[in-house]
């Protein structure tokens, strides 16, 4: 099966409700879809979508990563797992356009063996993973209104996204506590807004709060391993690094300082599955557990991160992203509904 022609192009899916976080605001997700055509009929799709404030790729930088530099490099090429190593080498960073690649590259492979990549990936029969929403980024009163809210739609883990001041996120934390019992569990999410220290006190008042906190995510910036190690080893809390733990390398290097309590994989910051895979693995060996999680992307990329996670194990998943779309068109083996994520086969 040799590679014929890469193409790309956008899709944009307007969002139910603005995506709202200390880092940005989004109303419509551009995602770019991969298609990878070979000589056998075969057709395999990936996606990306843009977030330049974590990844640093642009709409620019993706089109020109796959059209003008990675596709003259595949065609002609065979399909074959050596083909993932080489896309994950031929350019330094571009994690986003490589990982649309690396998930058409594996979906061809899947296809190729009558699969999906659940299945080629070693998953069997089927599965059913627990998502979880996200509360975006305002005021008491509004995140106050999308929890009732998220919480009459059945869904039963929220991702509450906080990172103004300490006193402030306090606030919203006293806020949301006052309509979610215990049963609940809430994942906090700072996007990198606090100071180590500020970021102890406010794991220690949400402890405090009544609630059910599973995990605080990235709670200082994303190069201060120093600040992320200190918060991990003063709170109670589970601290789990998002922003920190970008690639494979930078995994390592949260593992051997125990900075985190677990990882957050994404498949637009490591470079797609092949890299998930060795973070998953290494992580594994130290006994850390980690979460499935996405940037605001399109029902490709996204159902790729699902079928990993099923594949290995990995029960926490963040892929609310489909769930947030308006009229979502979802071609892929995987069904998001609710609060729940279903494999279709
Ligand atoms: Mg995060």
């Amino acid at each position: 099966m040799k590679i014929t022609d890469v193409k790309i192009y956008p899709e944009d899916m307007p969002l139910k409700v603005p995506f709202i976080t200390s880092k940005r605001r989004l109303d419509v997700i551009r995602d770019y879809v991969v298609e990878i055509e070979t000589d056998s009929g075969i057709t395999g799709f990936g996606a990306c979508a843009p977030t330049p404030v974590i990844t640093g790729d642009t709409v620019g930088s993706i089109i020109y990563a796959v059209e003008e530099y990675m596709k003259p490099l595949l065609i002609g090429r065979e399909v074959n797992p050596e083909l993932l190593p080489f896309v994950r080498d031929c350019m330094f960073h571009n994690t986003s356009p490589k990982a649309a690649v690396d998930i058409a590259l594996y979906d061809l492979l899947s296809k190729e063996a009558g699969k999906t990549i659940y299945e080629y990936m070693g998953g069997k029969g089927e599965f059913s993973l627990k998502n979880d929403i996200t509360i975006s980024l305002g005021s008491p009163d509004v995140m106050i209104k999308d929890t009732e809210n998220a919480l009459n739609d059945g869904f039963d883990v929220l991702k509450v996204k906080l990172g103004t001041t300490p006193a402030e996120d306090k606030e919203r934390i006293s806020a949301i506590a006052s309509v979610v019992g215990k049963e609940i569990p809430i994942r906090l999410d700072a996007n990198q807004a606090w100071e180590a220290k500020d970021a102890v006190e406010i794991c220690e008042f949400a402890q405090k709060s009544g609630m059910n906190i599973e995990l605080v995510e990235q709670p200082v910036r994303y190069w201060d391993l120093e600040g992320l190690e200190y918060v991990t080893k003063n709170t109670s809390v589970d601290i789990l690094a998002d922003e920190s733990a970008v690639s494979y390398y930078d995994v390592c290097e949260i593992l051997k300082r125990g900075a985190a309590d677990m990882i957050n994989i994404k498949l637009m910051k490591c470079g797609g599955l092949l890299e998930a895979e060795r973070i998953h693995s290494i992580s594994s060996e130290y006994g850390i557990e980690c979460m499935l999680g996405s940037m605001m992307e399109g029902p490709w990329s996204v159902a790729a991160a699902a079928q990993f996670a099923a594949a290995k194990g990995i029960t926490k998943v963040d892929l609310d992203a489909p769930v947030l779309i308006k009229d979502l068109v979802n071609n892929t083996p995987v069904d998001f509904v609710g609060s729940k994520i279903k494999f279709k086969g």
